[in-house]
């Protein structure tokens, strides 16, 4: 039997490409809707949740580094600020089924959002209110996978629950070898040494030195994301 977690804090990360769903629009407001329902489902129970979002179905920086003269560092301002409008949106789906949320940005907006203070976030977490870290670190060349581990280790988050669009964690491309296995459980060591594209480098290093685990999983899966908060065995888990 697969052994399960109590979580009191979680911090959720939920990329860009996951909120597009299969829409051609950037979003899909069907899965923004999912999402808060299943987050509603859980602070019900008294989890705190932190999320963070990325941008990546709207902008992602390496992708458009050297076009027309656009360095890298300006390609990821946009990244993050695509980062920015996911997180007003999500917020907004939030608060329309009645769930207090706070969007802080990891650089200054303040019409639109706060600006992240820790001290403010977990005042927040605390008072059941659901905090949507925004703009990623706030700092080029970096990605909002890692914001998600540096942001759990700020807040005392006891694990990152990543969701993705993919199913879980193969030790090979399942499309191409029919004998790949799941993985469902994982060492940081894994993860780095066969170079397992679940999450980057920096932040699972990240992870690990705080030792924080990591739980991967496809949050196209109905109830996946509550099942992750409330600690059931979904996905890939990797600790040390
Ligand atoms: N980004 C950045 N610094 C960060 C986080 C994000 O520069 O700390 C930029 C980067 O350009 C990235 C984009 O924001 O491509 C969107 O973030 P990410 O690719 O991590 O989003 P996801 O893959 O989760 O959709």
């Amino acid at each position: 039997s697969k052994p399960s977690y109590k979580w009191r804090r979680v911090l959720l990360k939920v990329s860009g490409e996951a909120l597009a769903g299969d829409q051609k629009q950037n979003i899909d407001p069907k899965i923004t809707m999912a999402i808060a329902r299943e987050v509603a489902s859980v602070t019900r129970l008294g989890i705190e949740v932190a999320i963070v979002v990325g941008g990546g179905n709207i902008f992602r920086g390496s992708s458009w580094a050297g076009c027309s003269g656009l360095d890298r560092s300006s390609a990821d301002y946009i990244g993050m600020l695509a980062t920015v409008m996911n997180a007003i949106f999500l917020q907004a789906t939030m608060e329309s089924i009645g769930i207090p949320t706070r969007v802080q940005t990891a650089f200054r907006m303040s019409e639109v959002a706060e600006p992240y203070i820790r001290r403010r976030a977990v005042r927040h977490l605390e008072k059941g209110r659901v905090v949507i870290f925004a703009a990623g670190t706030g700092n080029a060349f970096f990605t909002t996978d890692t914001a998600a581990a540096l942001r759990s280790a700020e807040i005392n988050a006891e694990v990152v629950l990543k969701a993705t669009n993919v199913d879980v964690v193969y030790d090979d491309d399942p499309r191409r070898n029919p004998n790949a296995r799941l993985l469902e459980t994982l060492t940081y060591h894994d993860v780095t040494s066969k170079e397992l594209s679940v999450m980057d480098m920096t932040a699972i290093t990240l992870c690990q030195e705080n030792n924080i685990p990591v739980v991967v999983f496809n949050l196209n899966k109905p109830g996946n994301i509550s099942k992750a908060i409330r600690g059931e065995r979904v996905g890939t888990f990797i600790g040390g």
